[in-house]
C-alpha cells in the first residue's frame, strides 16, 4: 500500500507570517494537493514567552488570504503536553533519554574548558547512563532537564528533496535537551512526536533546520517511528544579498496585503521564487498544483525582487474583475480618508477601476488615482504654470461652457472637446494637458473623454472653474 501524502506547516506564533514560511507553506500545500494528500497546520507555541494569540490570528489570516486551506488543524503544541510527557517517559524508561542535573554554570565551565583545549563544545555526557557506569549523586533542589541519548558514533544520512544527499556525523552533535526544567518539550522533540502522530510523510521547511534534522532522525529511529522525507528550502535573500529581514523591508505577508498586492500574484511570485516550471512566469493555482511534484526546487538561495513582484501583480490587476478591485480599492481609500457609499463602490468605482487598472501595479496606486475622482485635487503650481497658460485659458472657459450644456456621455464630451479645438484653432494636446492638470492634478491620465465622463459633470465644471 502506498503511503498517503501528508505535509504540514508548523509556524511559531511569535510574529506575522514571514515570507519564507509562507513559501514553505505554499510548497507543502501544493505538494499535498498535487498528490491528493492532506495539508496540516500546526502551531508551534511552546516558546510561551514569545507566542501570542495575536500572532496566531495574523498567521491564520495570511494563510487564508493566500488561499492555503489546510485539511487539519490548527493543532496547538501546548495542548499536547500530556502526549509529549508520555513519550518522554517511555524514552526514559527505555534508557533512550535521561535526566540531566548539570547547572548552567557547570555547563558553561565544561564549554570553556573544551574551548580552551580546542575541542568541540559539546555536552560532556556527565548524566548519560551507561552499563556499569555510576552517575553523580542527584543534587538537591535542582530541577533536571531531559536529554536524548544521541548515538555517539556513525553518520546520519538522508536524501533531501531539495538539496540531495546530506550526511552529518553523530560526532558533530551532542545529547540534545528535549524537555526543559519546567517539563515543556523543546522544538526538536515536539516536532518529532507531532510528525509521527500526524503521520506526516513529507517535511518541507527552511534550510536553517538542516542541523536539527540528524537529531530528529535519530529520535524517529529511537521511537521506532517511520521517517518522513525532508526537503530544506534555501533562504530568501534581500536585494543586498543578505538574508531577507525586517531591517531590509517588508517580510510579512500582511505587509503585502496592505500594500495592495493580490493574493494570486503573491502566490505566483512566491512559488516561482525557488521553483520553476520551464520558463513559465505566470500561472494559475490550478497549474501550480498540477505541476508541483517536488521536482525543480532550487538548491541555491533565491533573491527577493520587488520590481518583478510589482510586474507580476500588475499582470493580475489587469485581469482582475472590476467589481472585486473596487471592493479592495474602497478599503485602500478609507486609509486615504475617503469613505465611499456602498452604491458608489458597487456601481461607479468598478468603472474607474476598468479605466485605470492598466496603469496601476497595486491597488494602493489604483486608490491614489481613485482619490483624484472622489477627493479633492490640488494641482501642482509648477504644472499649472507650465500647462494652464494665459493663451489657453479662453479655450478652457469655452470648454466649461460646452460641457455644462452637452449630454454627459463619452461621445458627447468628445464632440464638445473637438468643437472647442476648432473654435480656438488648437491641437488636442494643447487643450488636453491643461484640462488634465486642472481636473486630475496630473498631466498624464487615461483618455480625456473617459476621465471626464467618470469624474462627473459637477466636479469637472468646478475644477475647470479655477482656471
Ligand atoms: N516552528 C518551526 C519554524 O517556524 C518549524 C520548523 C519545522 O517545520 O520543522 O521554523
Amino acid at each position: 500500500m502506498t503511503q498517503k501524502i501528508r505535509t504540514r506547516i508548523a509556524p511559531s506564533p511569535t510574529g506575522f507570517l514571514h515570507l519564507g514560511t509562507a513559501r514553505t507553506a505554499l510548497y507543502s500545500w501544493a505538494y499535498a494537493r498535487h498528490y491528493g494528500g492532506d495539508f496540516v497546520l500546526r502551531v508551534e507555541d511552546t516558546d510561551v514567552a514569545r507566542s501570542t494569540q495575536d500572532s496566531v490570528d495574523q498567521i491564520l489570516e495570511s494563510m487564508h488570504w493566500l488561499g492555503l486551506e489546510y485539511d487539519e488543524g490548527p493543532i496547538y503544541q501546548m495542548q499536547r503536553l500530556e502526549r509529549y510527557k508520555q513519550v518522554l517517559d517511555q524514552l526514559i524508561a527505555e534508557g533512550k533519554a535521561y535526566y540531566c542535573y548539570s547547572t548552567p554554570e557547570e555547563l558553561d565551565a565544561v564549554r570553556e574548558a573544551k574551548k580552551a583545549r580546542g575541542e568541540k563544545t559539546l555536552y560532556d555526557g556527565r548524566w548519560r547512563p551507561a552499563p556499569g557506569r555510576t552517575l553523580p549523586p542527584v543534587p538537591e533542589g535542582v530541577k533536571p532537564v531531559v536529554r536524548f541519548c544521541n548515538p555517539p558514533d556513525g553518520d546520519v544520512t538522508w536524501n533531501d528533496l531539495v538539496k540531495g544527499p546530506i550526511t552529518i556525523s553523530n560526532r558533530e552533535i551532542d545529547d540534545l535537551i528535549i524537555a526543559r526544567t519546567d517539563g515543556i518539550p523543546t522544538y526538536n522533540f515536539a516536532v518529532v512526536v507531532d510528525d509521527w502522530d500526524m503521520t506526516i510523510s513529507h517535511v518541507f521547511r527552511g534550510d536553517e533546520h538542516i542541523n536539527n534534522t540528524p537529531w530528529q532522525i535519530n529520535m524517529f529511529n529511537a521511537l521506532g517511528a517511520p521517517l518522513p522525507q525532508f526537503g530544506h528550502c534555501p533562504v530568501i535573500l534581500g536585494d543586498d544579498g543578505q538574508k531577507l529581514s525586517k531591517r531590509r523591508g517588508a517580510v510579512s505577508v500582511t505587509a503585502y496585503e496592505e500594500g495592495g498586492y493580490l493574493p494570486e500574484a503573491m502566490l505566483n511570485y512566491l512559488a516561482r521564487l525557488g521553483w520553476s516550471h520551464g520558463d513559465d512566469e505566470l500561472f494559475t493555482r490550478e497549474q501550480l498544483v498540477d505541476w508541483f511534484d517536488g521536482s525543480h526546487l532550487n538548491k541555491s538561495p533565491a533573491q527577493w525582487d520587488p520590481v518583478k513582484l510589482l510586474w507580476v501583480n500588475a499582470q493580475y490587476i489587469k485581469q482582475a474583475d472590476n467589481q472585486r478591485l473596487a471592493a479592495l480599492v474602497a478599503q485602500q481609500l478609507v486609509k486615504l480618508g475617503i469613505t465611499l457609499q456602498p452604491d458608489v463602490v458597487e456601481n461607479h468605482l468598478p468603472q474607474l477601476c476598468a479605466l485605470l487598472k492598466d496603469r496601476c501595479d497595486t491597488t494602493v496606486v489604483l486608490a491614489q488615482w481613485a482619490a483624484k475622482f472622489y477627493g479633492d485635487v490640488t494641482p501642482d503650481a509648477t504644472e499649472l504654470a507650465q500647462h494652464v497658460t494665459e493663451a489657453v485659458r479662453p479655450a478652457v472657459a469655452t470648454l466649461k461652457e460646452k460641457l455644462s450644456a452637452c449630454a454627459w456621455d463619452k461621445a458627447s464630451i468628445s464632440a464638445a472637446i473637438k468643437e472647442v479645438l476648432a473654435i480656438h484653432s488648437l491641437k488636442m494636446p494643447q487643450l488636453a494637458m491643461p484640462v488634465r492638470v486642472l481636473v486630475m492634478g496630473a498631466a498624464q491620465t487615461p483618455s480625456l473623454d473617459s476621465v471626464l465622463e467618470i469624474c462627473g459633470r459637477e466636479k469637472v465644471i468646478a475644477r475647470l472653474g479655477v482656471a
